[in-house]
């Protein structure tokens, strides 16, 4: 399955109620998976961090749908096979 398709499900399952719900509350959601993502992180549960992925990238098609944005044109575009600062692959930016 490719991001664009991933996204489809999420606007088929889930458009009805996230357009509804709107932008900043859709995104408070987004926030609170990514912080329970930080979490798993922090338990290192493999299980339970593989759940907090699929629900971050979940949430993040979810906000993508409602604000119009195509979620692997706008990766791909940015990230086309080299880091966007350096052009480089792999990135040979000094942080
Ligand atoms: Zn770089």
């Amino acid at each position: 399955m490719h991001i664009n398709e991933f996204q489809e499900l999420m606007q088929k399952l889930y458009y009805h109620r996230d357009s509804k719900r709107g932008v900043e509350g859709t995104y408070r959601w987004l926030v609170d998976e990514v912080n329970e993502l930080g979490d798993a992180l922090h338990n290192n549960d493999k299980e339970e961090l593989a759940k907090e992925f699929a629900d971050v990238i979940a949430w993040l098609a979810s906000l993508a749908n409602i604000t119009s944005v195509n979620l692997e044109l706008a990766a791909v575009n940015k990230y086309n096979n080299v880091c966007p600062k350096c052009k480089q692959s792999p990135c040979e930016c000094r942080f």
